[in-house]
């Protein structure tokens, strides 16, 4: 650049010099003042003269020296904001804008308009940090937080977004559409708002996972400007544990309210019976009665005792007898009680026990309760007969499974979850009963139950029972 277009421009920088946060300087290649607007005063607390032959680098923080200078030497026009030491001792930020000057290709010097930005700085440092903690905030709430256009496409969603819908990349997930991910049922719901323009209250839906997860949310719609686009915001809330809660509160109400009923009512049994026991005791004594049908009634009337006292266990858990029990045996003497059941009812039961250590711990009474349930109910299963199998064999990881596998009706899969449940029976003269102290006794067993089914096959009932080899039953077990 030659002179006479330098001074050209100096006029017009002169301008600049009525603005007192503006200084304009000259420099030798060294960066040495040799021209100092007065601003320089107010600006950065020296007087122009005090300035005039130091070095502009000697002034500037030592972190951003080694870029000012590379800038004032790179022979072009530049900007850089560095750091300026006042006469007072503290920094502030200026933004320079550099003009080489420069005589047949060679760099003799340069010449700077300086303005000070450190209140922009600190705003702009300012900005980024608030933005960061937003962002923070935003990304790591444990709502789901997005952005949805009017017709209900994803732009934005925070990481929580990925766990609800079990995605591992947002990508997944951004423009898709919302229906995308909620239950059809949910459909009219949602739609309905988008409509509205956003919601008043707070909807409940279902979300349908790929993985064939179900989600229950509630749902706000905010509705939001974002890049000059109309929008929604969305809030979801993952509220699945909440509902789980919910339904184990509401069965053990039923629980308990069953429980004080039965109570009541395996008192009330109690009384009359243990005077027929006693009776037929006496009947079996006195007229030295060899009956063979006296000998059954008192075997099934100690059955009935023991039923009427699992009827008690429901209200209150009594403490529990737990000893070595051959699943194996047990298996093969609950079959026997159904024998002429079966016969009645043209079914077959086979048994198959594949159990070289047949032990368990638990207490035979209650587990012999359990296998007549699901024996019965097998049974009800099949009213023009077939054959029921009953199998215990150990799993690979040690545990005794017991399987009950009927060629019945079946189970539709929609009614599995409510087996168990008091009084739930679809039968005419069913109780709901049977299954849930089934359910409770192999609970106290620490064991499981799993129903499989197939409607008009037939139904497997599986009782896992605790791994437990021989040498693992404790010494105060019988
Ligand atoms: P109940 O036998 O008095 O109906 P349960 O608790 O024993 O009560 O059984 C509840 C319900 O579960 C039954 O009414 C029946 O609908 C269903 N169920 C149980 N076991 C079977 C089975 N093996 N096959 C088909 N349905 C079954
Ligand atoms: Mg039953």
């Amino acid at each position: 650049m030659n002179k006479g277009t330098l001074l050209q421009e100096l006029e017009i920088y002169r301008s600049f010099l009525q603005y007192s946060d503006i200084v304009f300087s000259f420099h030798s290649i060294d960066g040495d003042f040799t021209y100092v607007s007065p601003t320089s005063y107010p600006l950065l607390g020296y007087k122009p003269e005090e300035l005039l032959n130091s070095s502009l680098y000697d002034f500037s923080h030592p972190g951003d020296r080694k870029k000012l200078k590379d800038v004032c030497l790179t022979q072009s026009y530049k900007r850089v904001k560095y750091r300026f030491c006042r006469k007072e001792g503290d920094y502030i930020w200026l933004e320079t804008t550099l003009i080489p000057y420069c005589e047949n290709d060679e760099q003799k010097g340069f010449s700077c308009i300086s303005r000070d930005v450190t209140n922009q700085i600190a705003t702009e440092a300012q900005l980024e940090e608030n933005k960061e903690k937003y962002r923070l905030l935003v990304e790591n709430f444990q709502d789901t937080v997005g952005i949805i256009t009017k017709s209900g496409h994803w732009i934005y969603i925070n990481d929580t977004a990925k766990k609800l819908f079990g995605v591992t990349r947002k990508e997944e997930v951004i423009g898709k559409s919302i229906f995308d991910f909620i239950s059809p049922a949910s459909h009219g719901v949602v739609k309905r708002q988008l409509l509205q323009n956003g919601i008043k209250e707070d909807v409940e839906f279902t979300v349908s996972r790929h993985d064939g997860l179900k989600k229950y949310v509630q749902v706000k719609l905010i509705p939001t400007t974002y890049k000059e686009r109309e929008t929604f915001q969305i809030l979801i809330r993952d509220i699945t544990e909440q509902k789980k809660t919910e339904e184990i509160m509401h069965r053990t109400e039923k629980l308990s309210v069953v429980g004080q009923l039965a109570a009541g009512i395996a008192h009330e049994i109690r009384n009359p019976l243990t005077a027929i026991k006693g009776f037929t005791q006496l009947l079996k004594k006195e007229e030295h009665n060899d009956n063979a049908y006296l000998e059954v009634m008192l075997s099934e009337l100690e059955r009935i005792e023991d039923i009427v006292s699992d009827l008690l266990i429901l209200a209150k858990p009594q403490p529990s007898k737990m000893e070595k029990v051959d699943i194996g045996l047990l298996l093969e003497d609950t079959v026997d009680l159904f024998s002429s059941e079966a016969i009645l009812h043209n079914v077959e039961i086979i048994t198959e026990i594949e159990l070289a250590d047949p032990y368990i711990k638990g207490e035979s009474n209650k587990l012999k309760q359990v296998f007549i349930n699901l024996l019965k109910n097998a049974i009800e299963a099949m009213p023009d007969g077939g054959t029921i199998t009953v199998s215990a064999m150990r799993t690979s990881n040690g545990r005794v499974v017991a399987k009950i596998k009927d060629e019945g009706i079946g189970i539709p899969e929609e009614r599995i979850p409510n087996l168990g449940e008091p009084f739930y029976s679809t039968k005419e003269k069913g109780t709901g009963l049977g299954l849930m102290i089934c359910n409770r006794i192999i609970k106290n067993h620490g064991g499981t139950i799993s129903i499989e089914s197939e409607i008009n096959k037939g139904t497997t009932i599986s009782i896992f029972f605790p791994s437990f080899g021989p040498s693992k039953i404790p010494a105060n077990i019988k």
